[in-house]
C-alpha cells in the first residue's frame, strides 16, 4: 500500500513515515502542496493522509481540486484545528475521515486500515453494509433476503449514509441530499428521519446502526 504523507513539520513527517513503515505501509513525504500535486501527477497512491496549515496554502484546497478531477483516493485529514467548523469543512471537502492532533499511532493506523477496506465509491452498483443491500437504480433495499419498505426520505437517507459508511456525514450533506435548496428544513427534521431510520434498522436487525458524531453529523456503521 502506498500513501502520500502531506505535512511540513519535518520532525512528525518523519516520525510518520518511519512508524507507518513499520506497519507495512511505503509513504511519501511532501512538505507542501506544490511537491504534494507533483508527487500525484507523478504516481498512484492508495490514500493521502493530509495537513491543512501548509506553507503554500490550505490542505483542504488540494482536497477540492483532486475531488474535482474525480480522483476517489481516501482522505484522511490530520490536523491540529479541532475545532467543529475546519472538520466540516474538510469533510465537505471530500475528506473521508480526520484525526485531531496530537493522535495515538495506533489509531492512525486503525483509520487508515478502515479506509482502505472501504468499498470504492462507485455510484452505479449495489450497496452492501452488514446485512443491509441497498438497490441505488431502483432504489430496493432488502435485509437478508427480506424487502425492506422505507418512506422516501428515509430511504434517501439511508443511501447516503450507506455510500459513506464507516465515514461522518455532515448534517449539510445530508439535507443537501434529502432538501431541495431552498426548502425550508425546521432544525429537529433530520433528527426524525434519523430517528425513525434507526428504529427500521433495528426492528429488521439489520446489523448497522446509525451513530450520531457530535456537532457534525452521523455515520453508518456495521455492528
Ligand atoms: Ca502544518
Amino acid at each position: 500500500m502506498r500513501l502520500l504523507l502531506v505535512e511540513d513539520d519535518p520532525d512528525l513527517g518523519e516520525a510518520l513515515v518511519a512508524n507507518l513503515a513499520r506497519d507495512g505501509f511505503a509513504v511519501d513525504l511532501a512538505a507542501d502542496l506544490a511537491t504534494a500535486e507533483a508527487a500525484f501527477a507523478t504516481s498512484a497512491y492508495d490514500l493521502l493522509l493530509l495537513d491543512l496549515g501548509l506553507p503554500d496554502g490550505d490542505g483542504v484546497d488540494l482536497l477540492r481540486r483532486l475531488r474535482r478531477r474525480r480522483s476517489t483516493v481516501p482522505v484522511l485529514v490530520l490536523t491540529a484545528r479541532d475545532a467543529v467548523e475546519d472538520r466540516v469543512a474538510g469533510l465537505e471537502a471530500g475528506a473521508d475521515d480526520y484525526l485531531v492532533k496530537p493522535f495515538a499511532h495506533a489509531e492512525l493506523v486503525a483509520r487508515i486500515r478502515a479506509l482502505l477496506r472501504r468499498p470504492a465509491r462507485d455510484l452505479g452498483t449495489t450497496i452492501r453494509v452488514g446485512r443491509l443491500v441497498l438497490e441505488p437504480s431502483t432504489g430496493h433495499t432488502e435485509v437478508d433476503g427480506r424487502t425492506l419498505l422505507l418512506p422516501r426520505r428515509e430511504r434517501m437517507l439511508l443511501e447516503v449514509l450507506m455510500r459513506r459508511a464507516g465515514r461522518v456525514v455532515t448534517r449539510r450533506m445530508l439535507e443537501e441530499a434529502l432538501w431541495d435548496q431552498d426548502a425550508e428544513i425546521e432544525s429537529n427534521t433530520l433528527e426524525s428521519h434519523v430517528s425513525r431510520l434507526r428504529r427500521r434498522l433495528q426492528e429488521c436487525e439489520a446489523g448497522v446502526n446509525v451513530r450520531s458524531v457530535r456537532g457534525v453529523g452521523y455515520m453508518l456503521e456495521a455492528t
